[in-house]
């Protein structure tokens, strides 16, 4: 038994019921999205859980301030009792007492990604017993992590389907190295999340490209987006170039963007030092035109954070790429929470098709033993 359990049993009486799950940080892809599904999904289902090995493979293991606010917000959220909270901690205990709708503001402090933290409280908001307030602070565009754009266009219309109303709006992006970017979530929620099907894709209604500079010359920008829209083969493209001075430092981003009947993607390039403007725009293109070929509907970055939404909706199905690290750790974190299976089937032109189900009862006591 971890040396946590018996602590617990005395100071919340939650362990009558609700097993303490254990978790292997190092499981899969190995880094903060282990902690971050397991918080999103013990918030959810009230399982408490204990991580040892939290990012244990990173070039600084354990807890960054990232993953300390997305720790915080869900005790927050979940009025959980936790241990080990601290950054560069790599064994935590989480006991979430009960979901608590609300008006929140959730902030970083450094430039580490607002848009991951917000994830991680967001699932369990989404069935919550009353509306919900989100301001978010800290990196909106941070390399390895879902642009804002991404959870606006492609990500939350898909929660949109599933019951609840979800409404962001970025108020200020937030570049590295200063963060300091801005943006509110609204959240309307359901009694329940209905599953979705999402195999086919329908007509693409729209392209566009777009690259965001803050402090920095627009034709960093204007080469970005020539890069891009070269790598694609789209007949009518919206191109643009939007200044964001407001941002706290330097930064900029290209955005593509596909909308199609079923789906919408978004790919991005994040410009940095020593990378050459056409390099950061054919990265974005390239990711597109990946996606466009393979006919998913569904890109390999929302796979990643849609399978989990899915699960706590008992089902779903969808086409999209080879699946990511990112996204079978999912599927083995899920597994510890949930009585879900996922099938993975291969299709043509190197597509699969994930489906998602209910265990039946049977096989989920079996599973249980
Ligand atoms: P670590 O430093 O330990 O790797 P982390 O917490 O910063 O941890 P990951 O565990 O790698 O990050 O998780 C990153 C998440 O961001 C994944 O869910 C991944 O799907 C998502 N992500 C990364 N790049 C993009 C992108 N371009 N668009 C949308 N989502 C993205």
């Amino acid at each position: 038994m971890p040396a946590g359990t018996q602590y617990l049993q005395g100071e919340t009486g939650l362990m009558k019921n609700k097993e303490l799950i254990t978790i292997d940080g190092t499981v899969g892809e190995g880094g903060g999205q282990v902690l971050r599904s397991s918080l999103a999904l013990s918030l959810v289902t009230g399982q408490p859980f204990r991580i040892t090995g939290i990012r244990a493979g990173r070039p600084k293991p354990g807890l960054a301030r990232q993953h300390l606010t997305a720790v915080r917000a869900a005790a927050e959220v979940g009025q959980a009792k936790v241990m080990g909270d601290e950054v560069g901690s790599t064994d935590l205990t989480f006991v979430p007492r009960g979901v608590k709708a609300g008006d929140y503001n959730f902030a970083v402090g450094t430039a580490g990604s607002a848009t991951l933290v917000m994830q991680t409280v967001l699932p369990a908001l989404l069935t919550a017993d009353g509306p919900s307030s989100l301001v978010m602070e800290g990196g909106t565009h941070n390399r390895n992590a879902p642009p804002y754009e991404f959870i606006e266009q492609a990500f939350l219309p898909l929660i949109n389907r599933m019951g609840p109303t979800v409404k962001a709006v970025l108020k200020r992006p937030g570049f590295e190295p200063a963060g300091g970017g801005l943006f509110t979530v609204d959240i309307q929620p359901c009694e329940k999340l209905v599953p979705l099907e999402l195999c086919e894709r329908g007509e693409l209604e729209k392209c566009e490209v777009r690259a965001v500079v803050a402090h920095l010359d627009e034709s960093i920008g204007q080469k970005e987006v020539r890069a891009a829209v070269r790598r694609l083969n789209w007949a009518e493209v919206d191109i643009s170039v939007e200044r964001a001075d407001h941002a706290k430092c330097p930064g900029n981003v290209v955005l593509v963007t596909a909308h199609l009947k079923e789906t919408t993607e978004v790919t991005v390039g994040f410009g940095r030092y020593g990378a050459r403007a056409s390099k950061v725009g054919n990265e974005a293109g390239v990711a597109m035109k990946h996606f466009v070929e393979s006919g998913a509907a569904v890109g390999r970055r929302l796979a990643d954070q849609i399978i989990l939404p899915l699960a706590l909706a008992g089902g779903g199905r969808f086409t999209t790429l080879p699946l990511s690290k990112h996204s079978a750790t999912q599927i083995e974190i899920i597994g510890k929470f949930l009585a879900v299976e996922v099938d993975i089937t291969e299709e043509d032109r190197g597509r699969v098709e994930v489906a998602i189900k209910a265990k039946s009862e049977a096989e989920a006591e079996e599973n249980t033993k």
